[in-house]
């Protein structure tokens, strides 16, 4: 789901790699890891750019940028979604995928990390066009994807029927069934059962962590969400049924604003039937929000949100990045100045993923489990990691941020020293 907010342009973007990185190597200074891991990361392992030629329904014949970046495959098959939308370039794609990679190591999934996406706005193309676009797309990479080598998954106006027509045009390429190619995918496919709103659940199992921990009433606390897709709906939902005051929201096209609290169950169906959000409370814009008296923040739309400029002004005591990469390093440093506790996308958000391995799991064993199965061990997973980095932010005095990356390089580390290290070899150790 976009943000009402651009992201400081073309510029911004093109660095985005290059800050990616150095957060990375930031974070480094805390981690026990053998420096020839650091060098293995600074770069993907393998970028692919395709041209997709496609027919539009009037007939005309357009072409579409789109990218598959595979960053790293130590711990597993390179893992993560593919967005469609106008402002993907590689810089954004390379972050993702490096991302991914911290966050299958964050939640300890035997995944590596990989992202892919096309530059198209998906809101002008008709659903057949759509369709075309998804598996022109699936072709163009098929050669590069696969069971145990990268396993796609939607991201950012993306959904289950788009993961439907890459997989079925995955298994014609190849020809033999291989559900477990993409995850995500429709329950009929072989989707798995709580995969739809993994990501929100992810961070709600985060959000009762912390309710614990503050001894928080839910009814006491407000909530604003920015950015109103898959995460944020889902977020919503389930906060307001334990009783948490939702009090804003926005999309793409702006938000709503009512400080006793909204009515989450009605905004979701008028979002599901007219595309936009109801006039109800007052309206607020995507960056207006962020500022607002609230106790939790909730960012799920896109990257570079809370920057420098707006972090003084954020009044959330918790922040819980639902997005990917919504908070800046100098917005990461004020914040945490502030007190404020940021929960990192790499953690915040990987219940997406997490479920996405139940699902390549249930589809390679052809054993399908229980919702019920998937919760609890979602919520162990979630928990679990939680309370590691946690106890290693308050340990070292740092962003949970930097406890997470630290955390990961370390997993990482452990896979890719394990062939040994320059130590090893001038040694000549055995
Ligand atoms: N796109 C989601 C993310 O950024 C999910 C990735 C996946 O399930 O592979 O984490």
């Amino acid at each position: 789901m976009q943000a009402d907010v651009s992201v400081g342009g073309a510029a911004a973007e093109s660095d985005l790699f290059a800050r990616s990185i150095a957060r990375v190597q930031q974070a480094a200074k805390h981690a026990r890891i053998d420096p020839e891991t650091l060098l293995r990361l600074s770069a993907p392992r393998r970028t692919v750019e395709v041209s997709l030629p496609l027919r539009m329904d009037d007939g005309s014949l357009r072409t579409f940028r789109g990218y598959r970046v595979q960053y790293d495959d130590a711990r597993g098959p390179f893992k993560g979604g593919i967005r469609f939308h106008p402002q993907v370039d590689i810089a954004e794609v390379k972050s993702l995928a490096l991302w991914m990679a911290l966050k299958c190591a964050v939640v300890d999934i035997p995944f590596g990390g990989g992202k892919g996406g096309v530059e198209v706005d998906p809101r002008q193309l008709s659903l057949a066009e759509t369709e075309r676009l998804s598996r022109a797309y699936v072709r163009a990479i098929a050669d590069v994807i696969g069971v145990d080598r990268d396993v796609p998954a939607p991201d950012v106006y993306t959904n289950s029927r788009t993961m439907a027509w890459m997989a079925d045009e995955y298994a014609s390429v190849v020809r033999e069934h291989a559900p477990g190619v993409i995850t995500g995918k429709p329950i009929g496919l072989g989707g798995s059962l709580g995969r739809d709103d993994a990501t929100a659940r992810g961070g709600y199992y985060v959000l009762k962590e912390i309710e614990a921990l503050r001894d928080w009433k839910p009814s006491e606390i407000r909530v604003a969400i920015q950015g109103f897709g898959n995460a944020g709906q889902h977020f919503a939902k389930l906060v307001h049924k334990d009783g948490y005051r939702v009090v804003a929201v926005c999309d793409s096209r702006g938000g709503v604003y009512s400080p006793e609290g909204l009515g989450i169950r009605q905004i979701i169906e008028h979002k599901t039937e007219q595309g936009r959000l109801p006039d109800v409370g007052e309206k607020i814009d995507g960056t207006a929000l962020l500022t607002l008296d609230v106790d939790v923040l909730v960012p799920a739309a896109l990257e570079d949100q809370l920057t420098a400029k707006n972090a003084k002004d954020v009044k959330a005591k918790v922040v819980i990045e639902l997005a990917n990469g919504p908070t800046t390093a100098e917005a990461d440093a004020i914040l945490h100045d502030k007190g404020t506790l940021v929960v990192p996308d790499v953690l915040a958000n990987a219940g997406g993923v997490t479920v996405s391995w139940f699902e390549w799991l249930q589809n390679r064993a052809g054993i399908y489990w229980e919702l019920e199965e998937v919760h609890k061990k979602l919520r162990r997973t979630m928990q679990a990691q939680f309370r590691t980095l946690h106890a290693r932010m308050t340990e070292l005095g740092v962003p949970m941020r930097t406890a997470a990356y630290a955390t990961a390089l370390e997993r990482l580390d452990r896979a890719l020293s394990a062939t040994g290290t320059a130590k090893d070899f001038q040694k000549g150790r055995r």
